[in-house]
């Protein structure tokens, strides 16, 4: 069973998860930790609640939620997981940052990449991961079926869905992504969002004006 832990990082208020078990074992997901001071902030919550960061992993490669990956991969000494279609989109991510006046430095080093199908997370809670492309080309979700949550990065909020209008996006895959991966999951599942409040898939499937189940 998992601890969610959300904290909300940089101008851009990406939802930064921390996911830990009773072992005090971590995940982090979408490290979006912007600056000296936020990065402190991750690393007090870390050290306060005694976890050790085992994995990191994301959901996709947009600037917001890798602004902290070179950060979170050197500290705790981790290697990123993605998804092979987001390395471009990472590598993009620097140019995004001077585009949106939030200038980083990249993680450069080694990868490992996740496709649908695949089981990560850690041993104790195994995630499910999900290919949910459309808002970015290689967005993937992951699933932790006991636990009944989902984190969607950008894929789909409480009362939207990410937008579709960056390179790679797709508001066609998008619903498709969403009605085929998302909406068949069973409706008190938990929706941990790349931004904004969690919500669940039975009230997005009901009332979501953007993609209805
Ligand atoms: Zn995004
Ligand atoms: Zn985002």
């Amino acid at each position: 069973m998992y601890n969610v832990k959300v904290l909300p990082f940089s101008p851009i208020r990406e939802n930064t998860y921390v996911l830990y078990n009773a072992l005090k074992e971590a995940i982090i997901i979408d490290p979006g930790c912007y600056g000296r001071e936020e990065e402190e902030e991750l690393r007090q919550f870390i050290e306060n609640e005694g976890l050790i960061p085992k994995l990191l992993l994301n959901t996709h490669c947009h600037l917001d939620h890798v602004f902290g990956m070179k950060f979170v991969a050197g500290n705790w000494n981790l290697i990123p997981h993605i998804h092979r279609l987001e390395k471009a989109v990472l590598d993009y991510a620097p140019v995004a940052g001077l585009m949106w006046n939030l200038p980083f430095d990249l993680y450069t080093g080694e990868l490992n990449y996740l496709e649908d199908g695949d089981i990560t997370g850690l041993e104790t809670d195994p995630l499910n991961v999900f290919f949910t492309p459309g808002h970015s080309p290689g967005s993937i979700s992951f699933y932790d079926p006991s636990g009944g949550f989902l984190v969607s990065g950008d894929v789909l909020f409480r009362g939207s869905v990410g937008r579709t209008d960056l390179p790679g996006g797709n508001l066609q895959t998008l619903s498709k992504s969403i009605v085929e991966k998302i909406y068949t999951l069973p409706e008190e599942t938990i929706v941990y969002s790349g931004h904004g409040e969690p919500t669940t898939v039975g009230r997005e499937r009901t009332t979501n004006p953007y993609v209805k189940g």
